[in-house]
């Protein structure tokens, strides 16, 4: 029978789910996936922090917990807890009570709360772009246009140096229209793992300024980047003090291995006390027709790790220990490519900060590395970092060192 959904296309397949269904399927035995976003342990299993096997067990003590509704802009205790945790405990903002801070589905659930706002709310001239960086995490372009947001590239890799292509960013940032969105990674970049320096931020915060651009962060890896809370929110707590309005997604997702529970803030920064209170209720009104209120599980477990002081000393322990991880696996892959001799400089490898690595390996080398090595990555040669482990690695380098020399 005819339907009215005849019309509907297939759409494209995600290409990291085709990815990690083909190394599943592998049988061989050195096979390595350096496709996952997610952290892994020295053994390439998940690990559930110390910090948050702690909390359950505390929530599962606790009589006073039960299963109700949180309130429409979740766990309060939590979203300050979280909004102190990125903008800093003495930010002026909070002080000064401008912040909204709604709770949502982890870090994508926070990108499109601010998507949708600012779809509804924010004056733009018509079809004007919001801009994201070229490249970018392969949700963000989805997550705007969803909400009727045209999206633009900003230049932002430079493949020459497997680093920043500043020139080009800052040039894109000056001749934006004036008013313009643009998405900030606050710290670890994705995919690429290149961040700009302290000194870059301050030159894109006054280039933003002039032209009157309205930064939105996106800050999926806080404290797993550099294994500092409060190192990797540097760059969204410098744009705070410029007194610029902004907003930022935060996720726990990465930093808590909280990854299925979906704890997440959204946060507005806005310039005074009385127009945070006019942005926070349509905020709420967007969240209770999506999703009415937001899980409490993952929630709760934030809340404990950021709010009960030997845990949040636990916490840091623990980031220290991921991150310390990813920072070993990056000096050795390094090491082990000069080691080999293999043709070209990898210290970009060492310089690139967070879950990723942008390695410059061509499409063709990742094919071969896939096919010969089983060794799965992203085609445009990204590895995470975290399925390098001490098991692997000289395997890894090997395999690179001869498919670069062959191709
Ligand atoms: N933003 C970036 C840049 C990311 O890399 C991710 C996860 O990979 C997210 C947001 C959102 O993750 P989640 O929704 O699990 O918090």
């Amino acid at each position: 029978a005819q339907s009215s959904f005849d019309a509907v296309p297939m759409a494209p397949t995600d290409p990291l789910f085709g990815l990690m269904a083909a190394y599943k399927a592998d049988t061989h035995a050195k096979k390595v996936d350096l496709g996952v976003g997610a952290y892994r342990d020295d053994n390439a299993k998940p690990w559930v922090l110390p910090v948050v096997k702690k909390a359950d067990a505390i929530m599962r003590d606790d009589p006073s917990l039960d299963h109700e509704y949180l309130p429409i802009a979740g766990l309060q205790s939590f979203t300050q807890a979280a909004a102190r945790l990125i903008l800093g405990r003495d930010s002026p903002a909070i002080a000064d009570q401008r912040v909204s801070s709604v709770q949502t589905i982890s870090g994508t659930g926070a990108v499109h709360l601010g998507a949708a706002f600012i779809s509804k709310f924010y004056p733009r001239q018509q079809n004007q772009p919001v801009f994201l960086s070229n490249p970018t995490w392969a949700n963000h372009q989805q997550i705007f246009s969803n909400v009727h947001l045209p999206t633009t590239t900003y230049p932002y890799y430079y493949p020459p140096t497997r680093g920043l292509d500043f020139d080009g960013f800052t040039e894109a940032l000056r001749t934006a229209p004036e008013g313009s969105i643009v998405l900030l990674h606050a710290c670890a970049h994705n995919p690429t793992g290149v961040d700009p320096t302290r000194e870059q931020w301050v030159e894109i915060a006054k280039i933003m300024k002039a032209n009157n651009l309205f930064p939105f962060f996106d800050c999926a890896y806080q404290g797993f980047a550099s294994g500092d809370l409060d190192n990797d929110a540097w760059a969204v707590r410098h744009f705070v003090e410029q007194g610029f309005e902004l907003c930022v997604a935060q996720s726990f997702s990465k930093n808590l291995g909280l990854y299925g529970e979906r704890a997440g803030v959204f946060h507005f920064v806005s310039g005074s006390m009385e127009r945070q209170k006019r942005i926070a209720s349509q905020l709420a009104i967007i969240q209770r027709s999506e999703i009415s209120n937001p899980p409490a599980y993952g929630a709760r477990i934030a809340d404990l790790a950021m709010n009960r002081p030997e845990l949040f000393e636990e916490w840091k322990v623990n980031l220290r220990t991921m991150a310390g991880r990813i920072i070993t696996c990056r000096e050795q892959l390094v090491a082990k490519l000069r080691e080999r001799g293999t043709p070209g400089d990898w210290s970009h490898i060492m310089k690139q900060i967070g879950m990723f690595s942008f390695t410059g390996l061509t499409e063709e080398q990742v094919k071969k590395l896939r096919e010969e090595w089983h060794i799965y990555m992203t085609k445009n040669g990204r590895i995470s970092m975290a399925g390098l482990n001490s098991h692997n690695i000289d395997y890894v380098a090997t395999a690179i060192d001869k498919v670069v020399r062959e191709t």
